[in-house]
């Protein structure tokens, strides 16, 4: 009779990957300028210079159709005197920034 092995295990978890291969992760925002607005200040490019730009014409524009999302990009659209920038969800539209 011998005791049964008992199963420790458990000890070898390297965590390796957990992330699967999805394209796009699910948190990413799009950006969005309404260029008419804008009036320039460039302080969204200055707060966010990952995704936002000023364009040749002086107004703001994002720079990537498709971004992560990051407080500094959630800021810029808060601090935008004319509300100009719009943060969504690329999920499901929803608006992420500026808080209504
Ligand atoms: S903060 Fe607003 S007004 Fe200023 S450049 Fe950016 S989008 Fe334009």
């Amino acid at each position: 009779m011998t005791g049964g092995p008992d199963g420790t295990g458990g000890t070898g978890s390297d965590g390796t990957g957990g992330a699967a291969g999805a394209s796009g992760t699910a948190g990413d925002v799009v950006v969005r300028v309404d260029r008419a607005r804008c009036v320039g200040t460039g302080l969204c490019a200055a707060t966010a210079p990952d995704d936002l730009a000023l364009g040749e014409d002086g107004r703001a524009r994002a720079r990537h159709p498709v971004s992560a999302p990051g407080e500094q990009l959630t800021e810029a659209a808060e601090m935008c005197p004319v509300e100009a920038i719009t943060v969504r969800s690329a999920l499901d539209g929803r608006v992420i920034a500026p808080a209504l």
